[in-house]
């Protein structure tokens, strides 16, 4: 857990100080066939500036999963469930908790501009997408589980 972190730190380090340099390879469509490969033109082509709208959607999709995921687990460990991902002292250390969801948010950015910065921008967009769906899913599950003490029926 705590390479966790400083991956999400050392990560979010990176994007800041890489962020200024950005505009400037923002070069609009000249053809040069590379004689790389199509995808990759492809891609090249699409070029755009990582904190663009989608991106700012998507992350802000990613933060609400991540969110969801928080409440939902506080809701899970007050029915007197176990939480299987992570101890149950830490989920029950609210401040510590909401880190680990809000550094997961963190790494899932980081991931993001990686693929950006090296030209994967499908990838890019994928990692927010991925992350929404299995954090959304993951959430709803919680909330589905069977709460271990059921209000007694009279
Ligand atoms: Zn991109």
């Amino acid at each position: 857990m705590i390479l966790l972190l400083a991956l999400a730190t050392s990560m979010w380090a990176g994007r800041v100080s890489a962020q200024a340099p950005e505009t400037e390879g923002q070069t609009p469509t000249s053809t040069v066939v590379a004689p790389g490969g199509k995808s990759q033109t492809e891609e090249r082509m699409q070029q755009h500036r990582f904190w663009d709208k989608k991106n700012a959607w998507l992350f802000a999709g990613v933060g609400a999963a991540r969110t969801f995921d928080y409440f939902s687990t506080l809701n899970l460990r007050r029915r007197g469930d176990q939480e299987i991902l992570v101890t149950n002292d830490l989920v029950d250390n609210h401040a510590a908790f909401a880190v680990v969801e809000a550094a997961g948010t963190g790494v899932s950015i980081g991931a993001s501009y990686l693929f950006h910065h090296y030209g994967h921008h499908k990838l890019e967009r994928w990692t927010s997408i991925v992350h929404f769906g299995l954090t959304t899913s993951g959430a709803v599950r919680n909330y589905c589980l069977k709460t271990v003490h059921p209000r007694s029926t009279p």
